[in-house]
């Protein structure tokens, strides 16, 4: 049997990345000689943020960080609670939000419903992760109420009785079958809650996810290629590693590299992705050390 290796496509940016890093990149040009600072970085990406770096852009974790007034601010992918834009569109000299579409899909969401007096939220999602805390900290802004549901033992900590309506909203990129069954257990409990018709697990992760699942028993090792906080690079590792599956999960080719060789050519039939925010040639990278090792390459595709 040949050794193959196998490239799982969709991997990489999702839509939402590119259009991030094609939006900052237009603005870099359109600001030439200026500061520009993002907050927190604009993707989980350590490689994508030193390339921006090189072209000038400071990293800031806190706005405050930011002192002069004639700065231009960039808001990351990740969405930010609407509070602090207000707040700093009235104290800087021009503020770009370059939040993901999906992400704002979630802030739509919580308008809607506080405009219909509907105030008892439960989140399922991270709340250390900036997705969700600035979701979480939004609700709170607003005057809505939340329940953070990261496991399911944090089901029987929601505060809201039974009878009441509650609203079901998740993190973008969560795993999609556990936000599913998340939701049939709060469902169980709670026979009046409700959730949008459409998941709030975006596209990009659902696909990302199924094009693993879908070839799960076909392969022996894994590797994942993608930023260390990077959420849905995140899931992407743990389903293989619950399936009980020889993982390695690097940021990039020189952290595969730390892993014994015995173990990488372990096996005849190797399976690669990446998460959303992962450059498509560092995926690359370990596909082609694989090849210069006597391997195959092939696509396989989602079906
Ligand atoms: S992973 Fe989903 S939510 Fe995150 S940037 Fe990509 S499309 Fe948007």
């Amino acid at each position: 049997m040949s050794k193959v290796v196998y490239y799982l496509s969709p991997s990489s940016f999702c839509f939402g990345v590119k259009r991030s890093i094609d939006q900052l990149n237009t603005i870099i040009i359109q600001h030439p000689g200026e500061k520009i600072f993002c907050i927190h970085a604009l993707v989980h990406n350590p490689k994508v943020t030193k390339e921006f770096e090189a072209k000038g852009v400071s990293f800031v974790e806190d706005i405050d960080a930011v002192e002069d007034t004639h700065a231009i601010i960039i808001l990351s992918a990740h969405g930010t609670n609407r509070k602090m834009i207000d707040e700093a569109q009235a104290k800087y000299k021009a503020v770009y939000n370059l939040e993901c579409p999906f992400v704002t899909k979630i802030y739509t969401e919580v308008d809607n419903l506080l405009k219909k007096w509907i105030s008892k939220i439960v989140y399922i999602g991270k709340e250390n992760h900036q997705e969700g805390k600035n979701v979480i900290a939004y609700i709170r802004y607003r005057g809505g109420e939340v329940s953070i549901c990261e496991k399911q033992e944090d089901i029987k900590n929601i505060l809201y009785t039974t009878e009441e309506e509650i609203w079901v909203l998740a993190q973008t990129t969560l795993n999609f079958a556990y936000v599913q069954e998340m939701i049939a257990s709060i469902k169980s409990t709670y026979p009046h809650a409700q959730m949008p018709a459409l998941s709030d697990v975006c596209r990009a992760t659902y696909e990302r996810q199924t094009v693993v699942l879908q070839h799960l028993n076909a392969f022996d090792t894994f590797i994942v290629i993608g930023g260390k906080e990077s959420n849905n690079t995140k899931e992407l590792y743990t389903i293989w590693v619950q399936n009980g599956k020889q993982s390695f999960y690097g940021e990039s080719l020189e952290d595969i590299l730390q892993y014994p060789e015995a173990e990488l050519f372990a096996h005849e039939r190797v399976a690669i992705t990446g998460g959303a925010s992962t450059p498509i040639e560092d995926i690359k990278a370990v596909v082609a050390y694989y090849t210069s090792h006597g391997y195959e390459a092939k696509i396989l595709e989602l079906s």
